[in-house]
């Protein structure tokens, strides 16, 4: 099951919007889903998940968005428990 809402959290705030891409990491072979984002959340996303892996917090590798509706969930690793919460406030340093 996917969430219902983008992962994205900005000035402690979860946005609400629905989730229109699936973000995951591509290492090699395999595929790790790491959260859900809204359209007007990728960028946002995509820098965050830069800073995660450098931080070795989440898998290295590419970064890539694919659209909800064109995803068979069945081939992606991981659940809801793996999704990273992007929290912008912890990058304003
Ligand atoms: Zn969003």
């Amino acid at each position: 099951m996917l969430p219902d809402k983008c992962s994205v959290m900005k000035e402690g705030k979860q946005c609400l919007s629905p989730p229109e891409f699936i973000v995951s990491i591509i290492d090699n072979k395999d595929e790790y889903m790491v959260g859900v984002t809204c359209a007007k959340c990728k960028e946002i996303v995509s820098g965050k998940i830069a800073i995660l892996q450098k931080e070795g917090k989440i898998h290295e590798g590419k970064i890539s968005f694919s659209e909800v509706k064109a995803v068979g969930t069945d081939c992606i690793h991981g659940d809801e428990e793996d999704f990273v919460q992007i929290d912008m406030n912890r990058s304003k340093n």
